[in-house]
């Protein structure tokens, strides 16, 4: 039996109020409902050590000092200190893919990210490798505002306006295996926040339009800011409306088609916060990431990713000044590792932003998934199946392959 659900008055990462739909997560989450086709909300088998245990820094270097070369542990950028310290690489979520498949004598990738980041390293490394999630409710709000079922759907609106056979899908990286398969599958690529430009550009050489999911900002700012477009080469799809909220006339106008998802800590940051600190801290370089909203983007001084930001404070002269909109981890993080140079760093916005699915992975879990390895109990695994697998991998060889 299904229960109608109730509608829901959000805020539109756009500008407006729109009317949507809750999904399971959001009932999940409201305590509501269970999502049965989600991992999310599932509890550790056996005992997470607890947060207050002095032990834990020591029992995490022990299990991994038994796993010795058979573990492999990655860490993104915005991951908590605690769990940084015990990882053997940090980067963003391709780089770190990739960084896994180059280590074919590890077992076991111990991920500390979030969910479609794992996926992406099952689909990247060897059968023989497990990859391990820590806590398997970190997810991501971004990749699960577009389910299969969804993109299917609107796959079917842009077939039935005509459009379909000459639009190409670009994904963005932060998106799960399903819909990097469907993008594959449809002739498309996926792009990270790095390479967003020349996915596109490849993408116009193989059609007429793109379908960019699920980061309608990316989309937005790279097709308007880097491409030249105009806002109004852009549409919004909303998959919780009819025909995604679009007439068929606007389907065939637009050039963009983007999916109606953002990231809930970037999306966060507003043109009042760059005014606002602009007017606290004179001469303030305000640099952002690319899943900011179009506003800020083109209010902000410099626009990249995560190793964009990195490599640009590196780079910074003693005395300068810089506000960062990315997330707080690593925003701390630099802040820190640049206050000697000379370097201010703030964060963009005045109040606290981390990703909360990326913080739960805490010390406790990598220390359960740690030790349930070094006893040789295999837990949390992410594994794609290889259908879906060989579809996705397909998409992402077209992002190796862009020039
Ligand atoms: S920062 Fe945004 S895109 Fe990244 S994992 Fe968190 S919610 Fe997803």
């Amino acid at each position: 039996m299904t229960t109608a659900q109730p509608s829901l008055t959000a805020p539109d990462a756009a500008g407006g109020p729109q009317d949507v739909q809750p999904t399971p997560l959001a009932l999940l989450l409201l305590g509501r409902e269970a999502d049965p086709r989600s991992e999310r909300g599932v509890e550790c088998p056996g005992d997470l050590p607890s947060p207050s245990d002095p032990d834990l820094v020591e029992r995490a270097r022990a299990a991994k000092e038994k796993l010795g070369d058979k573990v492999f542990v990655l860490g993104h950028h915005y991951q908590r200190d605690e769990v940084i310290q015990f990882a053997d690489v940090t980067g963003d979520s391709f780089k770190l893919a990739r960084d896994a498949a180059a280590r074919p004598e590890a077992e076991y990738i111990v991920f500390c990210g979030v969910h479609f980041m794992a996926e992406s390293a099952d689909i990247l490394t060897g059968d023989d490798q497990k990859v391990v999630l820590p806590d398997l409710a970190a997810g991501c709000s971004m990749a699960d505002m577009a389910t299969a079922e969804q993109v299917a759907e609107c796959w079917d609106v842009l077939t039935e306006a005509g459009v379909a056979e000459r639009t190409v899908p670009v994904s963005y990286m932060n998106s799960s295996a399903d819909i990097k398969a469907f993008t594959g599958k449809h002739g498309g690529t996926i792009c990270t926040s790095s390479n967003a430009k020349r996915a596109l550009d490849w993408a116009f050489e193989q059609g007429e339009k793109v379908l960019f999911l699920p980061d309608q900002h990316l989309g937005r700012n790279t097709a308007v800011r880097d491409m030249g477009m105009s806002l109004d080469d852009c549409v919004v799809y909303n998959p919780h409306r009819p025909n995604g909220g679009l007439t068929a006339e606007q389907l065939r106008d637009a050039k963009m088609i983007l999916w109606r998802g953002h990231c809930s800590v970037h999306g966060r940051f507003s043109l009042d916060s760059v005014n606002d600190v602009r007017a606290r801290i004179p001469g303030v370089n305000v640099l952002v990431h690319p899943e900011c909203k179009h506003e800020v983007v083109a209010a902000a001084d410099y626009v990249g990713s995560t190793e964009y930001i990195i490599k640009t404070l590196e780079a910074a002269p003693a005395g300068s000044a810089w506000a960062i909109g990315t997330e707080l981890n690593l925003v701390r993080r630099l802040a820190n590792r640049f206050a000697p140079e000379g370097k201010e760093i703030v964060f963009l916005d005045k109040t606290v932003c981390f990703c909360s699915t990326m913080n739960r992975i805490d010390l406790p879990h990598l220390v359960w998934a740690l030790e349930s390895l070094a006893e040789g109990n295999l837990v949390n695994r992410i594994q794609v199946d290889s259908e879906t697998e060989s579809f996705a991998k397909l998409a992402l060889e077209r992002m190796l392959a862009l020039p």
